[in-house]
């Protein structure tokens, strides 16, 4: 069944390279670690620009760990494996993890941050409902449904002036240059970068979330990551010309 699936699927285009800069937008410290942190480490290499914003500091993804203490600790890692990728800007916008609610209070602080970092190209993580394009997936997380549902809307609010006015009272300009949104972890991609020239600071970054992988698995770190991350690439590249790729599901403006 997932064989026919496999043949039947489109090949991957190349995600465009053209531009500067990129703001990377996701609910968790991890969500880009798992999603796309090889494509991140290739384009820094190429002299561009990319900055995360996190919704929360994924103070509920450790059972063991009482949000108050996990909080620093999440914050700390994500920082880390963001500068293995050649990273610099990391903000959080504490919302609550695990309760993230779509809405305009959410939309607008992303729009703020498109407007203050100025993209051409936004990321995002899966906005849908499941894992999976065949119907009956698991099912995705609510805070990675509304992140990934609002940035893809508040890229459109980051350019006009008049949907939320006090952020031009704050003196953030509307920026309408967003050419752009690609969701990384997409049922539905469209589009590849390769993996190989990032692959080993993209492990090295996933690494970089050691209290929480070490809660999560019982197994040796780097050998759950590498084979994880190294299986997906190979998985992807079989819709982009055998090469181990990082997909993304890309929305054009
Ligand atoms: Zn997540």
């Amino acid at each position: 069944m997932s064989e026919k699936t496999e043949q039947t699927l489109p090949a991957l285009a190349p995600m465009p390279g053209d531009w500067r800069r990129a703001l990377a937008v996701v609910a968790h410290p991890d969500d880009l670690e798992y999603g796309c942190a090889a494509a991140i480490a290739h384009w820094t290499d190429g002299g561009r620009e990319v900055a995360y914003l996190l919704a929360t500091r994924g103070e509920a993804g450790i059972d063991t760990l009482d949000p108050v203490a996990c909080a620093p600790v999440r914050e700390a890692e994500q920082r880390a494996s963001a500068a293995v990728v050649g990273v610099e800007s990391v903000e959080f916008l504490d919302h609550r993890d695990g309760v993230i609610e779509y809405g305009l209070g959410l939309r607008r602080d992303i729009a703020a941050a498109i407007r203050r970092h100025r993209p051409e190209l936004v990321i995002g993580f899966n906005h849908r409902d499941t894992w999976s394009p065949e119907p009956g997936g698991p099912w995705n997380t609510p805070d990675h449904v509304a992140v990934g549902r609002a940035t893809l809307d508040a890229v459109g609010d980051a350019g006009n002036r008049w949907i939320f006015p006090e952020l031009t009272e704050q003196g953030l300009e509307p920026w309408n240059g967003v050419r752009w949104v690609a969701v990384a972890g997409s049922t539905s991609p469209t589009h590849a970068v390769s993996a190989e020239p990032g692959m080993e600071r993209g492990i090295e970054s996933l690494l970089c979330h050691r209290a929480y992988i070490e809660a999560l698995t019982d197994r040796e770190p780097e050998e759950y990551v590498r084979e994880f991350l190294t299986g997906f690439a190979a998985r992807t590249g079989e819709r982009f010309g055998g090469v181990p790729a990082v997909s993304f599901e890309l929305y054009p403006r």
